[in-house]
């Protein structure tokens, strides 16, 4: 799950990490009034930033300086609605504007294959980090750190040497072992600081001093992780999942779109697998992965064909289920309430054993199903009305 740069610079400032104030505006009155409460605090300009899940904002207009309070007004007007990537901007976060010396980029990642985290950090920032990996790969710093203990200090220390933040050392080892603080305290997958910033600002004394701070944030949560940290639930965007995807999540259903025609409606993740597998060697395309979970009730199996069906390639749907804890009937009285409702017919070939499977069987028969036996039998026969109905089409 990916969160605005507003929530992630919020869990950021809970681990103790230097950003700088912002506040969040959804029209473009809220926004000046933002704007006149940073000015009044001493604020030279403030910036005004799209909140929307896509990186590059500053090229595509989304990221702009405002020098007085009516034209922070004018500026998140513009911003507001306007279309970046696709997504229509909702919100802004509006913050005093940073004055900015140099610019730096540092990222912690997950590193399945070396069961680690990596951290890489550049003196390129600014830039997105794949560019930098094209243009000059060797502009970046690669450390790895253990997943328990984080960077250990002397890492934290050549990572920042490398980097040229000598001269911000302390700042900069504090960032580097927050952003794997911050990662490990909410499962996430992803902590990009990107700009990490050197910044000058002017201290109580009226002196000018330079301070590290983190400009930009962008935090991906591990979906697997969510159900330890319930309040994150909070931060999900609507505009980050997919109308599928929310739906499957909703109902409870584990499902992954894939690129073939046949939907795939099972019961368990191993049997889904297999269900796949079948498929392709029958010479079919699978159009989907959808685990319904144990004990399916009839509303689960509906939401399920909706979602299979929602799916304009789908033109061909194989239901194989092992009732054990799920009962057969239970599956059968969704299929056909499904059915009855659902805008759009194609085949369907059902698959029914286990438990309550006789009791399937009749109800399935007197709704005129096609059903199967074995699963190579259910296989082949979804093929072949995916590619009649495909030849028709
Ligand atoms: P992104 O383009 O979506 O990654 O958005 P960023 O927050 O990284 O902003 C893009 C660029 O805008 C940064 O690299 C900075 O150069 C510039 N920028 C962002 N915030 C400020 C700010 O407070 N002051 C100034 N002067 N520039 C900023
Ligand atoms: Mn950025």
């Amino acid at each position: 799950m990916k969160i605005q740069e507003a929530d992630a610079k919020s869990l950021l400032l809970a681990q103790g990490l230097p950003v700088p104030a912002w506040e969040v505006a959804r029209t473009a009155e809220e926004a000046r009034l933002a704007a006149e409460r940073f000015f009044a605090a001493g604020a030279q300009q403030v910036v005004i930033k799209a909140q929307v899940l896509v990186g590059g904002r500053g090229k595509a207009g989304g990221v702009k300086l405002a020098g007085f309070a009516e034209q922070a007004e004018l500026i998140a007007g513009g911003i507001l609605g306007m279309d970046i990537k696709g997504i229509t901007v909702r919100k802004v976060l509006v913050g005093p504007a940073a004055d900015i010396v140099k610019e730096f980029y540092l990222s912690a990642v997950l590193d399945r294959a070396a069961g680690t985290i990596l951290l890489m950090g550049s003196a390129e920032g600014g830039v997105e980090i794949e560019q930098v990996a094209a243009s000059n790969p060797g502009a970046i710093v690669r450390i790895h750190a253990d997943p328990l203990l984080g960077p250990l200090p002397f890492q934290a220390r050549e990572l920042a040497f490398a980097m040229g933040l000598g001269g911000q050392l302390k700042a900069a080892v504090a960032i580097a072992t927050g952003i794997v603080a911050t990662m490990l305290a909410y499962d996430a997958d992803l902590v990009e600081i990107n700009p990490l910033a050197i910044v000058r600002e002017t201290d109580a004394n009226g002196s000018m001093v330079e301070r590290l701070v983190c400009l930009d944030a962008k935090i991906t949560l591990d979906d697997s992780g969510l159900p330890r940290h319930p309040e994150l639930e909070l931060l999900r965007d609507p505009d980050d999942e997919d109308p599928a995807d929310r739906e499957a999540r909703e109902a409870g259903l584990t499902f992954i779109k894939l690129d073939g025609t046949i939907g795939c409606m099972v019961n368990g993740a191993g049997l889904a697998m297999t269900t796949m597998d079948l498929v392709k060697r029958a010479g079919g395309e699978p159009a989907n992965f959808l685990d319904i979970g144990g004990g399916a009730r009839a509303d689960r199996v509906a939401a399920a064909m909706r979602i299979i069906l929602a799916d304009p390639k789908v033109n061909a749907i194989l239901v194989n289920i092992f009732g054990g804890i799920t009962r057969g009937d239970e599956v059968a009285r969704g299929l056909i309430e499904a059915r009855a409702v659902q805008e759009r017919d194609v085949p369907m070939i059902v698959r029914i054993v286990g438990t309550n499977a006789a009791e399937a069987a009749v109800l399935l028969e007197e709704a005129h199903f096609t059903t199967a036996t074995s699963l190579d039998e259910a296989a082949a026969k979804a093929v072949a009305a995916s590619s009649q109905s495909g030849a028709a089409a």
